[in-house]
């Protein structure tokens, strides 16, 4: 097991029925990301596998362009997969899905493709910070199911959109302000489909640190039948990242000018 530095936690587990894992994730600072490959034999476990080295390959100077860098990354990601599965003996059809988060200063750009999602848990309250590229996440947003019934969908798993199903991926990419306290979690739809919101939100309530936070999720899911590869990535962002340290004069620069460095030298973590 990963062990990851203080505020952030990952898991992920092949659930209750499945045989092995073709969910992955990233921790890579100021980068996360999750992602849940499809397709026969193994191809699922290397789509997710090449989509998170894609983004991987990446340096840290890289994600300083903000925004724009998570739609260009996503595109390289999605040729990446693309050619694989194109040339690559059985592996036609394979795909991923891909969650991530960029913090930038006060603001979090979040991008995705697919129906892995991004949350955030600002003063108690879980909120979704994605939509579901999946049909039934349409109606959704038409507003002709509601989320409980989206929930219960057995057409729920139909994707819309995935890396490496076609040549050009439609990406979305949106940015939140940080408030102090905010907490994130990325996960596959083996989590999000395994548990009702209201479930997830108490999780993450109860559990402060980021780690039990992640591994409570984890167990959760697999308690209420584990049907899918399950992962849970929660992300505390430091002081200076809209965390809170506003505390103007030397003292406050000097501790956020430490967090910066110190959150450039973590190693990557890719499972
Ligand atoms: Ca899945």
């Amino acid at each position: 097991m990963t062990v990851l530095p203080e505020g952030f936690g990952a898991a992920s587990d092949q659930g209750r029925v499945r045989d092995h894992n073709e969910d992955g994730y990233l921790v890579r600072p100021p980068l996360f990301a999750v992602a849940d490959g499809m397709g026969g034999h193994a191809a699922g476990e290397v789509a997710s596998r090449l989509a998170l080295e894609s983004l991987a390959s990446k340096t840290t100077e890289t994600w300083r362009d903000g925004r724009d860098v998570l739609l260009r990354a996503l595109s390289e990601a999605n040729r990446v997969v693309y050619r694989q599965a194109k040339s690559r003996a059985g592996a036609r059809g394979m795909g991923t899905t891909c969650v991530l988060i960029l913090l930038d200063g006060d603001r979090v750009h979040i991008g995705h493709v697919g129906d892995s999602r991004a949350y955030r848990l600002r003063a108690g309250t879980l909120e979704p910070l994605t939509r579901d590229h999946t049909v039934v996440g349409d109606m959704v947003e038409q507003g002709l199911l509601t989320p409980q019934q989206a929930l219960a969908d057995g057409n729920r798993g139909f994707l819309t959109r995935a890396l490496g199903a076609a040549a050009r991926v439609d990406a979305e990419v949106d940015s939140f302000d940080i408030q102090a306290g905010d907490r994130f979690l990325l996960c596959s739809d083996g989590l999000s489909g395994m548990l009702p919101d209201p479930v997830i939100e108490q999780i993450m309530r109860e559990t402060p640190d980021a780690q039990a936070a992640a591994d409570r999720l984890i167990a959760a899911a697999n308690e209420a039948g584990g049907e899918d590869n399950v992962t849970a990535l929660v992300v505390h962002p430091p002081p200076g990242e809209g965390g809170g340290v506003a505390v103007p004069g030397s003292a406050g620069t000097e501790r956020r000018g430490a967090t910066r460095i110190a959150v450039a030298l973590l190693a990557a973590a890719l499972v």
